[in-house]
C-alpha cells in the first residue's frame, strides 16, 4: 500500500485545466513546475494521481507555510488538508469521527464522498449514510445547503482520504502559459489589480514604473519595492524596468494640458520597446474607462497612436470600488494608498479629456516622443525581485 495508515496528504485540484482539451498535458506540466518553484524549501512529496496531484507531508513539514504558498498557485481550484485510511467503511468511519472531534466550532454540515477508483463493494452513498449518522451521533446538523463546514471522504483503491478542511486557491491558468505581458506598474489601487488578472490568465508579467525619483535605485527603497513582493507571491519571480520622468518633463513639461496623455503616450511607446527586449506580446494597464477624467476613450485611443503591440486594460469595466475590494483581497491595498510620488499626479493639473489622433501625432512630433523614450530607456535600470 503507497499510503500509509494515517498520513497527512493535500489533494490539489486544478479544475479548468481539465477542459482544455490536447494542451492539458502542457498546462499541468507548467503548474506543476510552479508549484514546485512555490514550495521551493518545504518538506513535501508529489505525485500524480487521476485528475489530481497527491502530495504527502511528513511531521516536520510546515503546513501554514505550505497552506499560504499553495493558495496563491494559479491554475490550482482548490486543495483539501487530509488524512488517510484503509479503503473500507470501518476505517473511514473511524477517521471521519476524529476529524469531526476536533470541529467543535461547527453545528452544520455536509457529508459528501467520491470515488475514484469504482471496485469497492459499497458505493459513494454507502459512504456518506455511514458518516452522516455518526455525526448526528455526535450532535451535528447534516444538511446539503447552509452548512458551515463540509467533511469530503474520497476512495481509491489503496486508500481512502477524508478531509475537512477545503482551501479554495487561484484558479485561472497557470502562470507562463500565456507567454509574457508588459505590465505598466504605477503606484496606484489599479495597475497591481490588473497585474493580476494578467497573471490569472497566465501572463507572466514583466513590470515597467516611470517615476520622478532622483535615481532608479530610490524606486526599490519606496513603496513599490513593497507592492512588488506581493505580486512576485503569485508568479515566483519579479522584474522591474524603471525608467525616469525627468528627460520627458523637461521637455514635454512645456505641452500644456496635453501634458499627461502625452506621458501615457511615452509610456506606451516605452512599454512597447520593452517588450521587444522581453519577447512580450502585450502591454497591460490599470486603466477604467471614464475612472478619471482624462481616462476617456478618446485619450486612451490617442496615448496607444502607433504602437503596434496591442495593449489590454483588464479593469475596463470595473467601478472603483470593484478594484478595491480586488486590491484587498490579493494583499496589495495598503501598499497602494500609503502616499508615493507618482509622475501622473505631478501632472495631472487640468489635463485634455478629448484630443484626437491628429493632435497627438502633432504632439509626439514636436516633442520627438520616440527619442525621448529611447533616451529614458538608456537612462533606467532592471530589477529582480
Ligand atoms: P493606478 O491606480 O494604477 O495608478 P489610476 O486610476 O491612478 O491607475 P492613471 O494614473 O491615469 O490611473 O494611470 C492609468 C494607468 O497607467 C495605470 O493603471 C498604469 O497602468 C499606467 N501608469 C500610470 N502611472 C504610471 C507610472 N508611473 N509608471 C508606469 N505606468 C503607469
Ligand atoms: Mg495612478
Amino acid at each position: 500500500m503507497p499510503f500509509k495508515e494515517g498520513e497527512k496528504l493535500i489533494i490539489v485540484h486544478y479544475g479548468e485545466l481539465w477542459l482544455r482539451g490536447k494542451n492539458r498535458g502542457y498546462y499541468i506540466n507548467v503548474m506543476k513546475k510552479n508549484l514546485k518553484d512555490q514550495l521551493k524549501g518545504e518538506k513535501y512529496s508529489l505525485k500524480q494521481e487521476y485528475d489530481r496531484l497527491i502530495m504527502t507531508l511528513s511531521k516536520d513539514s510546515d503546513i501554514e507555510s505550505i497552506r499560504d504558498k499553495l493558495s496563491h498557485v494559479f491554475g490550482i481550484s482548490n486543495f483539501e488538508i487530509s488524512y488517510t485510511t484503509k479503503p473500507n467503511l470501518s476505517s473511514i468511519n473511524k477517521l471521519s469521527k476524529k476529524l469531526l472531534a476536533k470541529m467543535k466550532d461547527k453545528k452544520i454540515i455536509k457529508v459528501d464522498a467520491h470515488r475514484s477508483w469504482k471496485g469497492s463493494k459499497f458505493n459513494s452513498m454507502d459512504i456518506i449514510d455511514k458518516v452522516r449518522t455518526t455525526a448526528r451521533r455526535m450532535g451535528f446538523e447534516v444538511t446539503n445547503h447552509g452548512y458551515d463546514a463540509v467533511v469530503k471522504v474520497n476512495l481509491t483503491k489503496d486508500a481512502a482520504f477524508v478531509t475537512a478542511d477545503k482551501v479554495r486557491a487561484q484558479r485561472g491558468l497557470p502562470v507562463g502559459t500565456s507567454g509574457v505581458g508588459i505590465v505598466l506598474l504605477s503606484g496606484g489601487i489599479d495597475s497591481p489589480v490588473a497585474a493580476w488578472y494578467a497573471m490569472k490568465r497566465g501572463i507572466f508579467p514583466i513590470y515597467l514604473h516611470v517615476h520622478g525619483l532622483p535615481d532608479n535605485k530610490d524606486v526599490m527603497d519606496s513603496k513599490m519595492a513593497e507592492i512588488l513582493k506581493i505580486l512576485k507571491k503569485y508568479s515566483m519571480h519579479a522584474k522591474i524596468y524603471t525608467v525616469p520622468a525627468h528627460l520627458f518633463q523637461i521637455k514635454a513639461g512645456k505641452s500644456g494640458k496635453y501634458e499627461l496623455v502625452l506621458l501615457k503616450a511615452f509610456m506606451m511607446r516605452l512599454a512597447e520597446k520593452v517588450a521587444e527586449k522581453e519577447q512580450a506580446r502585450v502591454i497591460f494597464t490599470g486603466e477604467s474607462l471614464g475612472q478619471v477624467a482624462s481616462q476617456t476613450l478618446s485619450n486612451m485611443t490617442a496615448e496607444a497612436y502607433g504602437v503596434n503591440t496591442p495593449i489590454l486594460r483588464p479593469l475596463v469595466g470595473f467601478d472603483k470600488e470593484e478594484i478595491i475590494k480586488v486590491a484587498k483581497e490579493i494583499g496589495t491595498y495598503d501598499e497602494s494608498v500609503k502616499p508615493y510620488r507618482d509622475v501622473c499626479s505631478i501632472n495631472s493639473r487640468n489635463p485634455a479629456t478629448q484630443i484626437d489622433i491628429d493632435r497627438m501625432k502633432e504632439l509626439i512630433k514636436e516633442f520627438d516622443v520616440d527619442k525621448l523614450v529611447k533616451k529614458s530607456l538608456s537612462s533606467g535600470s532592471v530589477f529582480e525581485v
